[in-house]
């Protein structure tokens, strides 16, 4: 095994750089759960796509670089390295862009993808109802087919950006008499079609992170439907394959939340009394490096022709430990001022920030698939577990 980068690969990593340290905006942006944040992180979508950076993986003619796998992960280190925004997209870019390469005609493909990468069309993820979270196969909000329509009646819930998003990718009942896994069909919807309600729902930071979304008699056209009527379970699994596997979260995230643990603890030795969280430190650093390395023999072997399959339900347990425990270490570093909020007098951007991301690490074993869902998969797939 070689861990050296090419030199092909240290010319990608310069040029990334080089456009990195031009572009990206001095001051941060507001949060994307606000409207005027939403809008800069979708002007900024706009920049990185206008030089064909939005999804470096994907091809020339949809907006992308055609770079690997290896590329693509020297592209997010530089990204995080900048301290580039947070992707408004991600649902967009990450989990449908993929999909639609995969299953969408040409003419969904050239309608949808464009609009996607330059920011032009934010889109969020309509999956999770009242009473069909893990359990997705309960699915009960229904799309019936009428002529050359759907007509969609039925709730959504836990939709992520959806409160300033243009379109939602959802899982519809098109077959009525269909249980489980049967008879769902994925479909687009978007969100100011007449009859859809979006009602937001306020998230720990007290933002309108995520949404809940009503479809009383909503009619789309035949045309926004991926893949053939029956078969969105399958669709919606190829795309949580993308979303648990490589591209949601990148170690390039947690290599850099690591070395601002880092410094943080460098900042704050003299005052600690506590030596275990020394320890926890370099346990984070370690952790983040290893993911890293995890990710790229994974990256190879799919480059190889290889594919991830269960073991992504792996990558999106140790993500999502690690990063609680890297915001769990900077809170104990922090002591008590590091819960302060916004509105106290005493409050800095980079307490807010700490802040912020011990919220939100809160919610990564819930989303994407509860870790208890992806220990079960592990326990039956991987180890060959009887089945409960
Ligand atoms: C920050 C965040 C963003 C989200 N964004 C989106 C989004 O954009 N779109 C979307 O559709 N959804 C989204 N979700 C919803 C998310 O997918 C669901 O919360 C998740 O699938 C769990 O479903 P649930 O909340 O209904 O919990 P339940 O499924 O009711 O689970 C409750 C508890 O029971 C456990 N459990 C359930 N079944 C089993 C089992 N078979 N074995 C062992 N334990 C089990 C779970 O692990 C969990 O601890 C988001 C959630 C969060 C927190």
């Amino acid at each position: 095994m070689d861990l050296r980068y090419t030199a092909t690969e240290e010319a990608f990593r310069l040029k990334v750089r080089q456009w990195l340290e031009k572009n990206v905006p001095c001051e941060s942006l507001k949060s994307f759960d606000t409207e005027e944040g939403f809008d800069q992180h979708r002007a900024w979508e706009k920049t990185l796509a206008s030089d064909n950076w939005g999804m470096v993986t994907w091809p020339k003619e949809y907006g992308g670089r055609g770079c690997n796998l290896i590329q693509w992960l020297i592209f997010e280190e530089e990204y995080y390295r900048a301290g580039a925004p947070l992707r408004v997209n991600q649902n967009g870019i990450f989990l449908l862009g993929p999909t639609l390469m995969e299953y969408g005609t040409a003419d969904q493909k050239s309608r949808f993808i464009g609009a996607m990468a330059s920011g032009e069309e934010i889109w969020a993820q309509g999956w999770s109802e009242p009473g069909a979270g893990s359990d997705m196969a309960a699915i009960r909000s229904k799309a019936i087919r009428d002529g050359g329509d759907y007509i969609i009646n039925g709730q959504k819930i836990w939709s992520t950006r959806a409160v300033f998003a243009d379109w939602v990718f959802c899982i519809f009942r098109t077959d009525p008499e269909s249980t489980r896994h049967h008879g769902l069909s994925f479909i687009f919807v978007p969100l100011d079609a007449e009859g859809v309600t979006v009602r937001p729902i306020d998230q720990l930071n007290g933002l309108p992170g995520f949404a809940e979304i009503f479809f009383d008699d909503v009619r789309v056209p035949v045309f926004n439907r991926l893949g053939e009527e029956g078969e969105g379970w399958a669709i919606a699994m190829s795309t949580a394959g993308f979303e648990r596997g490589l591209m949601l979260r990148s170690p390039a995230r947690f290599q850099e939340a690591a070395k601002k643990l880092v410094a943080l603890y460098q900042a704050k030795r003299n005052d600690i009394l506590d030596l275990s969280l020394e320890d926890a430190v370099v346990l984070c650093y370690l952790d983040a490096e290893a993911y890293a390395l995890s990710t790229y023999a994974t990256a190879s072997r799919l480059m190889a022709g290889g594919n991830i399959g269960a073991e992504s339900s792996c990558n999106k347990i140790f993500w999502s430990e690690l990063d609680i425990k890297i915001h769990e270490t900077a809170m104990r570093l922090l002591g008590a001022r590091g819960e302060l909020l916004p509105d106290s007098e005493d409050f800095s951007e980079e307490l807010g920030v700490w802040l912020d991301g011990f919220f939100f690490a809160q919610s990564g074993p819930i989303y994407a698939g509860t870790n208890e869902v992806q220990r079960n998969i592990i326990a039956e797939r991987m180890l060959g577990m009887p089945r409960k």
